[in-house]
């Protein structure tokens, strides 16, 4: 029944000098993601709004399902255009949309009519007071209420009459790519992807580091990763991903430090190296999947003395929700299946059984001072055989 999407954008209608940066970018993702759908369409700007028109038969769920992953996208309408043939033929095409696009005719409306086209007979008034007179003749479940309607109807008559009525829900957000890059740390847990997931959504483009620890850690394990990270580039477009090889890093801490302090100084080691791969890949902070007090090593005391190693920015974005609302996003993004499988992680297998939860900086540093004789070499090593694989 539809022939084209009108596409609304929240934010970045307001950014400005900047606007026609973020509605090219958004013009351009869109029409990348729409390629993922059955169909061929074209993508325009046109006076402030996004147009997506099929040039074919489509597959409506795929298009909708497409445009959904797309941030910066607040609202798909499906729209129905028709030929421009005189009034008659425009109130026939408005009720029998009506007819099909609502399941029963039985709400309170308005018409809202927009003339791009100045040469219509009519004015937009007109239109709507003549419109909404056929829609109660032909509907008699139908009631106008011009204040506070159930359903608003709009009629914009460009060069083809555009009908339109639902909204559905975009991602929200601002176009991938408006905002610069971050380094991800990717686990395979709950967490990380919904955080990578959360800062693409404010337009920052993605990069990812995967710590393992084999033979420890299971090839399982890092493709469990490496398919976070494909469910989450649906909406943060390519990925880089660093596969790093931790194990003797981890050995060594092991080895050389004490039991309870071994999670908080791998996990330094973790931001440390993430540093290094986020500076060659031009990334402008770090992103990690914590959130205030959920774990011994997510202590305000613990993320300071793990924060203390970091000269870039790091962003927390999960830092004040509750395991229930990241789960809830994990849910929606279609990453939870994946991440609740059972693959163990670098980290729960030298974790002590009472890590400390208020770490003394002084006592770490006095710790990591233990590990001078051959940590740098086995970082070099590290950043020198890790893998990275293109995530698309
Ligand atoms: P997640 O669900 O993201 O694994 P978590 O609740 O298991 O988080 P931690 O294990 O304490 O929490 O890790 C905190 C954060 O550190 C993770 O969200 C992730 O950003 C990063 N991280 C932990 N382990 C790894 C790893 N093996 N590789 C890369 N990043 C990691
Ligand atoms: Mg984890």
């Amino acid at each position: 029944m539809y022939q084209a999407f009108l596409i609304k954008y929240g934010e970045i209608g307001i950014k400005g000098k900047n606007r026609h940066i973020f509605e090219d970018t958004l013009v351009s993702q869109t029409a990348n993601a729409l390629k993922h759908a059955d169909g061929e369409f074209t993508v325009r700007r046109e006076n402030g709004r996004i147009y997506v028109q099929a040039q074919s038969a489509f597959d409506f769920d795929e298009a909708v399902e497409a445009m959904k992953q797309v941030f910066g996208i607040v609202g798909i309408s499906p729209v129905v255009l028709t030929e421009d043939e005189g009034f008659e033929r425009l109130a026939e095409s408005v009720i029998d949309y009506t007819q099909k696009a609502f399941a029963k005719q039985d709400f309170t409306f308005k018409v809202v009519t927009r003339r791009a086209r100045k040469n219509y007979p009519m004015d937009s008034m007109e239109v709507s007071a003549a419109l909404g007179e056929r829609l109660l003749e032909a509907f008699p479940g139908l009631k106008v209420d011009v204040h506070h309607p159930q359903v608003t109807l709009h009629v914009e008559i460009r060069n083809k009459i555009n009908i339109y009525s639902h909204t559905i829900p975009g991602p929200g957000g601002l176009p991938v790519g408006t905002a610069g890059r971050a380094m991800l740390l990717l686990s395979g847990g709950i967490d990380s992807p919904v955080a990578g997931y959360m800062t693409a959504r404010r337009g920052v483009r993605i990069d990812a580091v995967y710590f393992h620890a084999p033979p420890y850690t299971s090839e399982r394990a890092k493709q469990k990763v490496i398919d976070l990270a494909k469910s989450i580039s649906r909406y943060t477009g390519p990925i880089r991903l660093h596969v790093v090889n931790f194990t003797e890093i981890q050995l060594y801490i092991y080895d050389k430090c004490p039991q309870d302090q071994m999670t908080i100084i791998m996990r330094r080691y973790m931001m440390r190296l993430a540093e290094h791969f986020a500076g060659e890949d031009g990334s402008l902070g770090l992103i990690t999947g914590e959130s205030i007090g959920q774990v011994a090593s997510q202590t305000m005391q613990s993320l300071a003395v793990t924060n203390e190693v970091c000269t870039m920015p790091v962003y927390r974005p999960l830092i004040g929700l509750d395991k229930q609302d990241i789960i809830d996003i994990a849910q929606k993004i279609g990453t939870y299946e994946t991440s609740i499988l059972p693959y163990e992680d670098c980290c729960t297998i030298f974790v002590s059984k009472h890590p400390v939860t208020k770490p003394n900086l002084k006592s770490i540093l006095k710790s990591e001072s233990h590990l001078n004789e051959r940590i740098d070499t086995l970082m070099e090593e590290a950043i020198k055989t890790a893998e990275t694989i293109r995530i698309e």
